[in-house]
């Protein structure tokens, strides 16, 4: 998989995907992540991707053209044209689930916007789907691309060191995490939980899958609603007075 991020600050993002388990994955070829300077794409001397909106305002917004000349340029490289998506404050919020939709689709390019945004015409023309990191602004889009191709980037066989390890972990399957201990058995006093040192797999699952239900239920009860609940589970948060 290839995704490829447009921005005015290709060394921020380049700098972040260079480092630990993304880093380590580019370099041995799991996925690959580019990152590219709009400002090369602008077609004055001075280099401007910004100017001030229609209808007056104090913001800048940043332009169409070299948008799409970026965008164009981008689809003649790579023989296709891959999916678009501009991060935006207005897209639909970023789910596990979308994560993993994207995971299956072979190019990305991802448009960091900044000031006011871009210009409307880029996204009615060219941008196949905006997508927001939570319900806040930021100042550019830069963080958000970054979020957007670290969550889906590790979902590509090879990135990580078992492949399996995310089934695991929260919103994978509707649900939270169990919650997780490490050595010393026992910290200031507090002990592991002892079914967890019993080396017993089929105790360890069973508590594992309760205590993600409670961590759930305690942290989001919200998903319980749509998370996909075995007959056992429901038995054990009835039993829990949970519902
Ligand atoms: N004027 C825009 C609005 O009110 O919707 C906000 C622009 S914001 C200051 C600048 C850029 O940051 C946006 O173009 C977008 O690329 C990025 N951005 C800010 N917050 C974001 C979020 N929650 N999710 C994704 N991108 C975001």
């Amino acid at each position: 998989m290839r995704i490829d991020i447009i921005t005015l600050f290709p060394e921020m993002c380049d700098t972040v995907l260079s480092e630990s388990v993304i880093g380590r994955a580019r370099k041995k070829g799991a996925v690959e992540l580019e990152c590219h300077q709009l400002r090369d794409f602008a077609f004055d001397k001075h280099k401007r991707v910004d100017d001030s909106t229609y209808g007056g305002g104090m913001g800048m917004l940043m332009m169409a053209e070299p948008i799409a000349l970026c965008f164009e340029d981008l689809c003649e490289k790579l023989g296709k044209r891959p999916h678009f998506i501009y991060m935006s404050p207005k897209g639909r919020v970023l789910t596990q689930q979308r994560v993993r939709e994207l995971a299956q689709i072979d190019n990305i390019a991802v448009l960091c916007g900044h000031y006011e945004g871009v210009d409307q015409r880029v996204l009615d023309e060219l941008v196949d789907e905006e997508i927001s990191i939570g319900d806040f602004v930021l100042t550019g889009g830069e963080l958000p691309a970054l979020v957007l191709a670290d969550s889906v980037s590790r979902m590509i066989p090879g990135v990580l060191s078992d492949d399996l390890c995310f089934e695991d972990e929260s919103h994978f399957d509707g649900l939270l995490e169990y919650p997780q201990y490490t050595k010393p058995a026992v910290w200031r006093g507090k002990e592991v939980p002892e079914v967890l040192l019993s080396g017993h797999h089929a105790n360890i699952e069973k508590w594992r899958r309760e205590n993600s239900l409670l961590e759930t239920a305690r942290l989001r009860p919200d998903m319980l609603k749509n998370a996909e609940l075995t007959e056992k589970d429901k038995i054990f948060l009835k039993s829990k007075g949970i519902i």
